[in-house]
């Protein structure tokens, strides 16, 4: 028998069936008009996506961290001072493509679960001159949600380029982009975006494209090189074609309906949503006493929890109980907790039908697994959560 199970992890996310069938359908040219009309439009879209009116977008075929790479190859050049504003693996990752690309470069790092402190940020961009500063809005690895718009504010004050890893939060948590002073903002497809894996979505501020025509060197990547992509991105928004590499098709037809999707729903609505069911989730793990990796509400993310596991638990077989309920979860990520913890994605069209599923299916693995809780305990908590709010 073969039945489909919920995915709750974050990322690849559950897709709406509208997307998929977009994907399966037969491919074009990637010269077509039709296509270059989707390809066109969904330029566009992505300034709004990203609320940055006066951005340069550039959507490119490979995963998130291909946009980490995209960001640090082209504004990185040999000896460049950067400061990684840490809050786990993906600033760990962020640093070493950075470093990659020549710079020296300083992590602030939080405690487990916290951000860092924003006085030893501000310590650090007053003491020594930075070209750019790099913020992961929501790190995967401990779902800890970072203020943005405080750091991005520091960077402004302080001339800084200010990058933000939005791989899990655009199209779930607020990001103004252009408001609060971003300069460069990704994701990819797979996360809140909706699409299956494939798509790297970049957006480029006025001053990232100013830094980045003011290289002295080469980018020291090939593919990557915002040279060879802006004329195509700049071609297709005018409606016209252009090669450098073939664009994704499918997908980029599959990310034109999921934009459609989340424009037609509207970024407040949804940034709401995600916060509601996000307290569902929240709620629940409460009343079975879980705690969270995240110190505290404030800074947890919407699109993702991540609790840790009562005593006793054993990952490996929790996990497994819960996948035989009809759930995917993910393990932990965060090198320092990794067997400590678990992570539930609730990304994209996610509703309360998938959020009690899966709270059932971590009650069912918690029984199973010989830990002691009132049955339903989650359950109630959660549907209270939801009813109330
Ligand atoms: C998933 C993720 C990435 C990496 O994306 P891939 O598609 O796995 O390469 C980078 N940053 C954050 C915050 C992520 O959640």
């Amino acid at each position: 028998m073969i039945r489909k199970s919920l995915l709750m992890i974050p990322g690849p996310i559950e897709f709406d069936p509208e997307v998929l069938i977009e994907l399966g359908k037969p491919t074009v040219s990637h010269v077509a008009p039709d296509f270059i009309e989707i390809f066109g439009n969904t330029i566009e879209q992505m300034r709004v996506l990203f609320q940055s009116p006066d951005g340069q977008p550039f959507l490119v075929a490979g995963s998130g961290t291909l946009a980490m790479d995209l960001a640090g190859a082209n504004l990185t050049e040999p000896g460049d001072r950067a400061l990684v504003v840490n809050t786990g693996y993906f600033g760990d990752r962020f640093g070493d493509i950075l470093n990659r690309y020549g710079a020296e470069v300083q992590h602030i790092r939080g405690e487990i679960g916290n951000i860092p402190d924003i006085q030893a940020v501000e310590q650090a961009l007053e003491q020594s001159s930075y070209k750019l500063m790099t913020i992961t809005h929501v790190d995967t690895s401990t779902g800890v949600l970072n203020k943005v718009k405080e750091f991005a504010a520091l960077g402004r004050k302080y001339n800084v380029l200010v990058i933000v890893d939005g791989v899990c939060s655009l199209a779930a948590e607020e990001l103004k982009m252009s408001e609060w002073g971003v300069d460069v903002a990704f994701t990819a497809s797979q996360k809140a975006v909706g699409v299956p894996p494939g798509l790297a979505l970049l957006v480029a501020g006025p001053r990232a494209m100013q830094a980045f025509h003011q290289r002295k060197t080469p980018v020291a990547n090939y593919y990557a090189d915002w040279y060879n992509w802006l004329p195509v991105m700049q071609a297709y928004e005018a409606r016209k074609a252009a090669y450098f590499g073939t664009p994704a098709v499918n997908l980029v037809r599959a990310l034109h309906v999921s934009l459609n999707q989340i424009l037609q729903e509207g970024l407040a609505a949804r940034t709401a949503r995600h916060r509601r069911i996000s307290k569902v989730f929240k709620s629940a793990l409460l009343a079975l006493n879980l705690e969270q990796v995240p110190q505290n509400p404030d800074i947890a993310a919407a699109t993702m929890t991540a609790p840790y596991y009562p005593q006793g638990i054993q990952p490996a077989e929790f996990l497994s109980r819960v996948s035989a309920e009809g759930v995917v979860l993910a393990g932990g990520l965060h090198p320092e907790i990794r067997t400590k913890y678990f992570r539930i994605g609730h990304m994209g069209s996610v509703n309360i039908a998938d959020a009690i599923t899966t709270i059932a299916a971590v009650e069912s693995g918690l029984a199973l697994s010989g830990y002691r809780f009132e049955p339903g305990a989650g359950l109630s908590a959660a549907m209270q959560a939801y009813l109330q709010s």
